[in-house]
């Protein structure tokens, strides 16, 4: 037997044991050396040649990551390792590893959010030279807010000590400093007393240094183990005299690192896969711990009723609570879900809920995912991660249990709003059935991802985080799905809202004219979208609560009489009735909801979104008759009421910003600054990072295009930089008649929005 083999029979065996299991995860800023560490980790289990770690990467198994070098997919990957405990003099142990390496481009943070929830702790790294960046403190702030326990890994210590000349008095400076910026995140985001409990140190081992690149790092129990140092005595006989009978330590690491061949030694003395398994092994807790912390965080169900026990307790003889994180599509067994299982047992021939969906999915295969192979199982308990197939309807994202009606996890509070788009087509007319089908699949595999499919016209809206987070889609229908199909250059997406409210009611009638709306329309309450963005207000469930909900609302600052006539939300837009005792209205409610809903998808100044609107229902007029007030009455007459309303409360069009960092050797500012001003952009913050200067700035996303190259340009090369989204702003007034003429042209309508005399039917 292979040992490939004989490892998936180890994993096949150890995943019924739940304490031997630890499901970690890497995450950091982009370049910071993840995939190459978890190489290392995978190599450790003996799941790929130790040579090859680094550059033949089993994770990255789409072509197109390798192709970019960076990480896209959060894949899973089992793995057994092995275990020398100290404690059981060095008797080796087994334990089984399901590690996901997430994403590390801002494109693709919803993929970092689902991936830490299937987590119990993660290995965040930050690189030694570049220290904590903006993305490192998101990845520390999302693991944080699902409960997950973070380790810090301090990357490319080679760099310092080699590049960088730093000496180790520098260098323990350097990460001390980072260690302390890292702890007061965990103080500032936990709450008492998680906060100090998983406060990271270089003594206890929560902390480890080292060169994922070269195969070696260093955490202070490691180094503490006899056989390191014996190891090191063999390897390096001239340690001798430096260390004089004391133990291998920190100041002999960096001395053999800067020596020539040097980390080759360290490789074998310290081996990265070894310090940092321990670490894990030592300090992240079992599914069956874990989830006693994480359970209340990620599931608001009441924790008394059996399956809330059962999440609590892992209880593989529990009924079966599962939350998808990833689907991925395989040309041999069509759409593989893969998630967490938190409490029961699945098996083939299961039948599973999907939250969300009303007829029960049955589970047509288990299995194990191990980079790219698939290992099929019997079954799987509580506490890992498993692949499945035959839940058809799962998305990144759904809850599944054995149970109807299971109170879904909560929702991933990753707030993504698309802001690019591209129009693609089939580039055969034929492929066009095979097109709509793999938009389908790829919608749901990827919920950050906005998908409008246009039967009709066969050309279809894919949205998204960016412009990469478009490419590698696109890339994918072309290349895995093998449909050719052609797109458009991005298109930047618009939002559209109002600059105060109507001065007086506006009224829209239907085409019978028998039925009469009279609506207020006003920017919504920063709070309230707040906290919509924050998840706090669930938009798409239904209003189950409106006493529970008025009082929110009027806690976050709204007046009591629209609180209590709330009822419906759409996107971040909100519906409100503050009419009294009118006719009818009750019965024909359900239809203005309808046609606020639509409206919403399509403002009146440029058929794009509307965001931030509260819509206040003051008056309604309606027709006896059932018959006259059908949605052919209705909805036209509700639309026209809001659209008009929109148009004399001031229209205005949002776009999307994008927050930048940059740091620059000081010579090059001026450059870095050009840049950002020819492009619209508002310097935020100037400041010093060690000898680098550094800026942050927001920018709109409509200037962004072409700026890797540009600032590649005018700083030859020397600048680091990376982007965040940062929400939608007011266009410029005088920006905003030339983008609608822009956008209403493109659309094919008439360049000129329509104004309010033609809502109201004059
Ligand atoms: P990711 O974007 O975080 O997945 O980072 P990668 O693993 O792709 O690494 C980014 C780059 O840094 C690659 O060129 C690696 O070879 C390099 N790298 C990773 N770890 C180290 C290290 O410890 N030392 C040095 N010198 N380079 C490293």
């Amino acid at each position: 037997m292979g040992r490939k083999e004989d490892n998936a029979k180890k994993a096949v065996e150890l995943m019924k044991d739940q304490t031997l299991i630890r499901n970690l995860g890497t995450a950091a800023h982009i370049d910071h050396g993840k995939t190459t560490f978890s190489d290392n980790l995978i190599a450790g289990a003996g799941m790929m040649s130790a040579e090859n770690a680094g550059s033949q990467r089993v994770l990255d198994y789409d072509e197109q990551e390798a192709a970019r070098g960076i990480t896209i997919n959060a894949a899973s990957a089992a793995m057994v390792v092995p275990y020398r405990n100290p404690k059981h003099n060095n008797a080796v142990e087994h334990y089984l590893v399901n590690l996901i390496d997430t994403p590390g481009h801002v494109d693709f943070g919803g993929d970092v959010t689902r991936a830490m929830r299937a987590l119990d702790g993660v290995y965040i790294l930050c690189c030694a030279v570049e220290g904590i960046m903006p993305q490192t403190e998101t990845v520390i702030r999302q693991a944080l807010k699902e409960r997950v326990k973070p380790m810090l890994f301090i990357n490319k210590v080679d760099r310092a000590i080699v590049e960088q000349q730093l000496t180790p008095q520098m260098m323990i400076e350097k990460f001390s400093k980072i260690i302390t910026a890292f702890n007061q995140k965990i103080m500032d985001i936990l709450p008492a007393p998680l906060n100090k409990q998983w406060q990271v140190s270089l003594q206890d081992g929560t902390v480890a240094l080292g060169s994922a690149y070269n195969n070696w790092a260093v955490s202070i129990p490691y180094l503490s183990r006899p056989e390191v140092t014996k190891r090191a005595l063999e390897l390096a006989p001239e340690l001798a005299d430096k260390l004089n009978g004391k133990p291998f330590n920190l100041n002999t690491v960096f001395d053999l690192c800067a020596q020539e061949g040097g980390q080759d030694k360290l490789a074998k003395i310290i081996p990265i896969a070894d310090v940092v398994l321990e670490m894990a092994i030592n300090h992240i807790q079992n599914p069956v711990d874990s989830q006693k912390i994480r359970i209340p965080t990620i599931w608001h169900g009441d924790l008394n009723t059996k399956i809330g026990k059962d999440m609590l307790a892992c209880d593989p003889k529990g009924d079966v609570a599962l939350m998808i994180n990833k689907i991925i599509m395989d040309k041999q067994a069509g759409e593989i879900a893969i998630g967490r299982l938190f409490s029961g047992t699945v098996r083939k021939g299961d039948t599973l809920y999907i939250s969300g969906v009303q007829a029960a999915q049955r589970v047509q295969g288990v299995y194990l995912m191990v980079g790219a192979d698939r290992i099929a199982v019997e079954e799987c308990k509580a506490g890992n991660i498993v692949a499945l197939t035959g839940l058809k309807d799962a998305i990144a994202g759904s809850s599944v249990s054995s149970i109807q009606d299971m109170e879904p996890f909560e929702k991933m509070t990753h707030y993504s709003e698309p802001v690019i788009t591209k129009a693609i087509e089939a580039k055969n007319m034929s492929d066009l059935p095979k097109l709509i089908e793999v938009l389908r699949v790829i919608g749901k595999a990827d919920p950050s991802l906005n998908i409008e499919i246009n039967q009709e016209t066969g050309e279809h809206l894919m949205s998204g985080m960016g412009e990469l987070h478009l490419e590698i889609t696109e890339y994918r229908i072309k290349n895995e799905q093998g449909v050719d199909i052609v797109a458009s250059p991005p298109i930047v997406v618009y939002q559209e809202c109002v600059k105060g409210a109507n001065p007086t009611e506006f009224e829209g009638k239907s085409p019978n004219k028998h039925n009469k709306f009279y609506f207020i329309v006003s920017p919504l309450e920063a709070s309230v979208q707040e906290a919509i963005h924050k998840g706090d207000i669930d938009t798409e469930a239904k209003i189950k609560d409106p006493k529970a909900l008025a009082k929110q609302l009027m806690d976050l600052g709204m007046k009591d009489i629209e609180a209590k006539g709330v009822v419906g939300f759409k996107n971040n837009n909100v519906l409100i009735d503050c009419t009294k005792g009118i006719q009818y209205l009750h019965e024909t409610m359900e239809l203005v909801k309808q046609s606020f809903e639509e409206a919403m998808m399509k403002g009146p100044l440029a058929a794009e979104k509307v965001s931030g609107l509260k819509v206040v229902l003051m008056d309604a007029k309606l027709h006896e008759d059932t018959i006259h007030r059908g949605p052919a009455q209705i909805i036209p007459a509700v639309r026209d009421g809001i659209y008009g309303a929109m148009c004399e409360a001031g229209r205005i069009l949002l776009e999307p910003m994008q927050k930048l960092f940059v740091s620059v050797p000081p010579d090059y500012m001026g450059g870095v600054t050009n840049q950002i001003t020819q492009r619209r952009g508002t310097i935020l913050e100037m400041g010093q990072d060690g000898a680098d200067s550094t800026v942050t700035a927001e920018v709109p996303v409509a200037d962004m295009f072409g700026f890797s190259s540009d600032i590649r340009g005018s700083t030859q090369g020397r600048a680091i930089w990376s982007i965040e989204n940062a929400g939608f702003k007011q266009l410029m007034p005088d920006l905003q008649k030339k983008v609608v003429t822009e956008i209403r042209t493109r659309k094919g309508m008439n360049p000129e929005p329509y104004d309010s005399k033609y809502y109201s039917g004059m």
